[in-house]
């Protein structure tokens, strides 16, 4: 039997749940702290700023920098092999918070630090989408 190997599928959790539940909607949502105003990711139970539990979802702009990034050019396992070489990039929300994501569209040597990206989302199945980044000036499909 020769499966294709599967690459790391989303665990939800309680607290991940409207996120996932987001992407699979093509919205990037965020947490935002009622008591502060703090934006925030990864989701969590509790403001990262001053510990309230009273955590609402906005959907983010999904707008951002680059804020530093690295070229993936040997995979971590067969099932990454097809994407190599690959960006995996900390970007910087226009909220504010920072995310991990991979940067797609373009040439990985086109990838800089402070390069303006915005989302978009790569459909792995109806309920799964992954929110990755792609130059701001590229026409999104
Ligand atoms: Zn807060």
């Amino acid at each position: 039997m020769s499966e294709k190997p599967m690459k790391s599928w989303p665990e939800r959790t309680p607290e991940t749940a409207a996120y996932w539940a987001g992407c699979a909607r093509h919205e990037l949502l965020i947490q935002r702290c009622l008591v502060c105003g703090l934006h925030q990711f990864y989701p969590r139970l509790l403001c990262t700023a001053c510990s309230a539990r009273t955590l609402e979802w906005v959907r983010a702009a999904g707008r951002g920098v680059i804020k530093s990034f690295t070229i993936v050019r040997r995979a971590v396992s067969e099932a990454y092999a097809p994407d190599v070489p690959y960006v995996v990039a900390l970007i910087e929300l226009e909220e504010g918070p920072t995310m991990m994501s991979n940067v797609v569209g373009c040439d990985v040597g086109e990838v800089r630090i402070g390069l303006p990206v915005q989302v978009v989302f790569d459909d792995w199945s109806k309920d799964v989408s992954i929110p990755k980044f792609t130059p701001a000036d590229r026409p999104v499909a």
